[in-house]
C-alpha cells in the first residue's frame, strides 16, 4: 500500500496567480500557461480531480496529499477533497504575514477537507519564529491539523521556467528555527519536506529536538548532490538510526499532467529501503502507515 504525502494541486487559479506577474499574457493564464511548459491546461477543480485520481488509480496509490501551491487557493483542493474524500489529503500553501492571515487561517482550518498549512518562509520573507507564524501553529493545535515548513533550498521549477522572478531568503528556512516552535505545541504533527533540503543534519537535529516533527521523503531530492559522495541510500541509513521509521512519510512532489504520479521516485526508494533491509513493518509505515496516523481515515 502507497500513500503519498507531498503532490501539487495546480489547479487553473494557481495559473493566474502566477500570471498576475506575467505582463505579456495574451489568453487566460490558465491556458496559456501550461501551453508554454507542454502541461496539460488543469480545467476546472473537478476535472483536476479527476485526472488525479485516475494517476493514483494507475499506479495503485491509495491517498495523497494535494497541495494548493499559491496563497488563497485553499477552495480548489477543498473542491477536490469533496470530490474524492477517501483519497485526497487537502493542504495549502499559507502566508502567515498577510494583512488577513489570522481570519484566513480561522476559516481554513474550520474547513474539514484541510488538514495541513504549508508554509514557506524562505519565499514569504516570514520567520518561522515570528508571532505570525506563531499564530498559524497555534491554530493548528486548536483544530488538531498539520503544519509543513519549507527548510533549505528552495527552487520552484514552475516558476523558474516562466520567467518569475524567486526573490528567497534560504535563512529563514531553519529546521532549528521549526524544532524551536514545534516544541512550543507537541500535539501539531510539524512535516519537514525533502529531507530538510540540503540542511539534513539540522533536519535531523530538529526531529531529536521535538517528537512531533516528521520528515517527507519527497521529491529528486536534488540537494544530495551539495552533499559529496552522498547518496539516498545513505540518506535513508542516517535517517532511520537517528529517528526510526515511524517519522518518514514518504512522497513524490508530484505536480503536473501529463507526467502525473512519479512512479520512478517509489521504486527508487522502495529499492533502496529493501537494499537496507528495512522489514516490512517499517516499510508499511513509510510509505502508509505514518501518512493514515498523521492524517486520519
Ligand atoms: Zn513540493
Amino acid at each position: 500500500m502507497v500513500n503519498d504525502a507531498h503532490c501539487h494541486f495546480f489547479s487553473s487559479q494557481f495559473f493566474r496567480t502566477l500570471g498576475q506577474k506575467l505582463p505579456d499574457l495574451k489568453d487566460d493564464a490558465a491556458v496559456e500557461l501550461p501551453a508554454r511548459l507542454g502541461w496539460t491546461a488543469p480545467g476546472s477543480d473537478i476535472e483536476l480531480a479527476d485526472q488525479w485520481m485516475s494517476a493514483l488509480d494507475q499506479h495503485g496509490v491509495t491517498r495523497a496529499v494535494l497541495i494548493a501551491s499559491v496563497p488563497g487557493d485553499d477552495a480548489s483542493v477543498s473542491a477536490a477533497v469533496a470530490r474524492h474524500p477517501e483519497r485526497f489529503v487537502g493542504a495549502f500553501m499559507f502566508k502567515p504575514s498577510a494583512p488577513d492571515a489570522d481570519q484566513a487561517i480561522e476559516r481554513a482550518f474550520q474547513n474539514p477537507r484541510l488538514r495541513m498549512a504549508c508554509l514557506f518562509p524562505a519565499m514569504h520573507g516570514c520567520a518561522v519564529d515570528d508571532p505570525q507564524t506563531d499564530a498559524v501553529f497555534a491554530a493548528a493545535q486548536r483544530y488538531g491539523r498539520a503544519v509543513f515548513v519549507h527548510c533549505g533550498v528552495l527552487s520552484i521549477g514552475v516558476r523558474r521556467k516562466l520567467g518569475l522572478p524567486s526573490p528567497f531568503d534560504l535563512r529563514l528556512g531553519d529546521p532549528l528555527a521549526v524544532a524551536a516552535m514545534a516544541v512550543h505545541y507537541p500535539e501539531v504533527p510539524v512535516v519537514i519536506p525533502h529531507f530538510g533540503a540540503g540542511l539534513f543534519r539540522e533536519a535531523l537535529m530538529a526531529a531529536t529536538s521535538a517528537p512531533n516533527i516528521l520528515i517527507d521523503t519527497s521529491s529528486s531530492n536534488s540537494w544530495i548532490k551539495l552533499h559529496p559522495h552522498l547518496t539516498l541510500r545513505d540518506v535513508y541509513a542516517r535517517a532511520l538510526d537517528v529517528i526510526g521509521p515511524s517519522r518518514l512519510l514518504f512522497g513524490t512532489d508530484s505536480s503536473f499532467f501529463p507526467r502525473g504520479w512519479q512512479k520512478a521516485i517509489h521504486d527508487d526508494h522502495r529499492e533502496v529501503l529493501t537494499d537496507l533491509d528495512v522489514d516490512a513493518a517499517a516499510q508499511h509505515l513509510i510509505f502508509s502507515g505514518n501518512f493514515d496516523r498523521v492524517f486520519g481515515l
